[in-house]
């Protein structure tokens, strides 16, 4: 059983509340306008790694892990074996899954066991034109639903604070971080273009 993953990053603060091990899986089977993870959403072989491999990642002094994508569900079984196994050495890691899916969709049994590890999910397909650029979502659209009580004390950051964006280079790719309001996107994109002329 292996994890098809387009990324993972330690540290970021952009997804979620302190610092956060990001990762990203590879493949989606939703065609969002405005998609801002288009090369993540192609069904393709990417990066290979079974669940308890990926375990044995160093999370001391993270607080939380995120998942995104791509579409997490389509990978529902290993991310949960993954989660169960991290969690077994890091008992209070919360986690976020960011799903294309509504809840009611979510009704297949490894959804149902994925689910079992999270903390917050947030679900729905990404709208542009919902996008206000505050809350711990893309669009205003998307339901923020808390599992257990672990988040909560972050509740009001994550329904409606500011979001943050980051930025980083890898090799000559840009990767963002973050869910950029669309004139906050256009304007790093922007930014860019004239760095590279
Ligand atoms: S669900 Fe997420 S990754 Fe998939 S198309 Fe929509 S925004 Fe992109």
């Amino acid at each position: 059983m292996y994890l098809n993953l387009a990324h993972w990053l330690k540290g970021t603060r952009a997804l979620g509340p302190g610092k956060r091990l990001a990762i990203w899986v590879q493949g989606c089977c939703f065609d969002c306008t405005g998609c801002i993870a288009q090369s993540w959403r192609k069904r393709r072989r990417a990066k290979l790694i079974g669940p308890e491999e990926l375990a044995k990642l160093d999370l001391d002094g993270v607080d939380g892990i995120t998942i995104s994508g791509g579409e997490p569900f389509l990978q529902a079984k290993p991310l949960a074996a993954y989660l169960k196994s991290a969690k077994e050495t890091y008992p209070g890691l919360s986690v976020i899954i960011f799903t294309g899916f509504t809840r009611d969709d979510l009704t297949w049994s490894s959804a149902l066991g994925l689910i079992e590890h999270v903390d917050l999910l947030i679900t729905g397909p990404y709208i542009p034109e919902q996008n206000n650029g505050t809350g711990l979502r893309g669009s205003a659209n998307q339901e923020l639903i808390f599992l257990t009580d672990r988040l909560k004390p972050w509740a009001e950051e994550i329904v409606s604070g500011q979001r943050s964006v980051e930025l980083y280079y890898r090799g000559n790719e840009l990767l963002i971080v973050g869910m950029p309001e669309e004139k906050v996107l256009k304007s790093i994109l922007g930014e860019i273009e004239e760095l590279e002329k």
